[in-house]
């Protein structure tokens, strides 16, 4: 504002200056008188400076007119590019008018302007490694997509543009889905430029998605060396794709390496729950029961869950129910608060037949974080007590719309997974499932709900809904640390 207020002061001055001094040279009195072949020609003082200006003009005329008589001679001497090479000196600029014309309108949204640009700089400067950039860019704007491919296949034919072509062909394909040609061409551009962050995250996607887990380790790898991965991170990262090696070595019938990429995994990042039950399980398979409760305890201590409870019943399978009882002491000793720890010490004692025990061992969780898992139990606890039909049928409708509790969900979008998998089966993302309660508990019942426990409490068993059948049924045979 101030500034092109400052412009048009300072052209207002200029003009009044101008006009001013032209005014000054018509008053003055007198001039010059040039003799010119015998002829004397009088100017006035203003006549003599528009005689200047327009020698001025002439000298550079003049000038550029040598410059090519110059060239002329050259070529006539046989310098055969000498008159090109004047005229190319004027080519370039226009080219890089052109070009720079171009990157204007790239910068400022206008693809079609752009595209003309490009045109016309590639017709005068002749230097594809420059235009065609700006080409492929100004077509991919205007949506142009097939012009937009072959100019970037025009460019892997350069060393110095390979990879902007890879990279250009590269999104092209993940845009329109085609995943199997985008990780072929990332790992293309990979191999041309390993520290490219961008390529490092497209291609680790790519293979985590394609379940390529020995690459996605590599690529994870260079993503460390280049400083774009914090240390804990990379660790954990590498567990969760050391995990999914181990998995997949497994489904193919090698339990050797299998096992050795499941202990790599839970040495990485002790709190990953899967790799410890499964790096467990491979020591139980070797007969190392010290190592498997060892690995076990480490991980419930971080985050209890009933996979785990399950994988430490597996060390001694034939134990007898208070055996059990006195052998879970070592893995729950340090969480006996934590709602898991109640809820498998109860389910233990229910095995047993202890039906008090189980009661005191789930305390107050029914009152303060009722879930389904909780008021089942109740259930099961109250009918070993030989309470009536009707009181254990009221726990279980509790139960019906009780929050499920914890499980596998995405930290990104919030999708709920029946078990662990390294990435997300809905929107794709790596290492994001965490297990915890759903955000917010929408059970679709039925209105009435309320009504339940009054009607299930006087009607016969076959009218009751069936997951309260089902419920039931799965109360009457209680299996431990289900
Ligand atoms: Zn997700």
């Amino acid at each position: 504002m101030l500034w092109s207020l400052i412009k048009i002061i300072a052209f207002v001055v200029a003009v009044t200056a101008l006009t001013y001094g032209a005014m000054m040279l018509m008053d003055v009195e007198g001039g010059a008188t040039i003799g010119v072949a015998g002829k004397e020609i009088t100017l006035s003082t203003l006549e003599m400076v528009f005689a200047l200006a327009a020698l001025a003009v002439t000298v550079w005329l003049g000038l550029k007119l040598m410059a090519f008589l110059v060239a002329t001679f050259k070529f006539l001497n046989g310098d055969e590019t000498a008159i090109s090479r004047y005229f190319d000196r004027n080519r370039e600029r226009k080219g890089y008018e052109a070009l720079s014309e171009g990157m204007m309108a790239l910068a400022s949204g206008e693809g079609h302007l752009a595209m003309t640009k490009a045109a016309r700089a590639d017709k005068y400067l002749k230097q594809p490694e420059l235009t065609n950039l700006l080409t492929a860019q100004a077509a991919e704007m205007t949506g142009d997509r097939r012009k937009a491919e072959e100019t970037y296949k025009k460019l892997l034919q350069d060393d110095r543009t390979r990879f902007v072509g890879v990279r250009g062909i590269m999104k092209q394909k993940l845009s329109e889905g085609d995943t199997a040609t985008a990780l072929a061409l990332a790992q293309k551009a990979f191999a041309l430029k390993p520290k490219h962050e961008e390529t490092q995250d497209v291609l680790l996607r790519l293979q985590a998605e394609k379940a390529d887990w020995a690459g996605a380790r590599q690529t994870l790898g260079a993503k460390l060396k280049s400083g774009y991965l914090p240390r804990d991170v990379h660790k954990r990262r590498d567990a969760v794709l050391a995990l999914s090696e181990a998995v997949e070595i497994l489904d193919e019938g090698k339990t050797i390496e299998a096992r050795e990429a499941a202990v790599e995994a839970n040495r990485l990042s002790p709190d990953l729950i899967p790799a410890a039950i499964m790096a467990a399980r491979s020591y139980i398979a070797d007969g190392n029961a010290r190592y498997a409760s060892r690995v076990l305890t480490k991980t419930w201590n971080a985050q209890p869950h009933p996979d785990i409870a399950t994988a430490f019943a597996e060390i001694v399978p034939d134990e007898t129910p208070e055996q059990r009882i006195k052998r879970f002491r070592t893995l729950t000793k340090s969480t006996v608060d934590h709602p898991e720890t109640k809820m498998l010490l109860a389910e233990l004692n229910i095995a047993a037949e202890d039906f008090p025990a189980a009661k005191r061992a789930l305390g107050d969780l029914v009152e303060k974080e009722p879930t389904a898992r909780s008021l089942t139990l109740m259930a099961a606890i109250e009918r070993g007590e030989g309470a009536d039909d009707s009181v254990v049928r009221g726990w279980l409708t509790r139960a019906l719309t009780a929050p499920r509790g914890p499980q596998w969900i995405c930290d990104n979008c919030q999708h709920i997974h029946p078990k662990w998998a390294p990435t997300c089966s809905n929107c794709g993302s790596f290492d994001t499932l965490s297990w915890k309660n759903a955000p917010a508990e929408e059970v679709a019942m039925p209105s009435g709900t309320e009504m339940l426990p009054l009607i299930v409490g006087q009607n016969s068993k076959t009218d009751l809904p069936a997951e309260v059948a089902v419920a039931e049924a799965e109360i009457v045979d209680p299996e431990p640390s289900k």
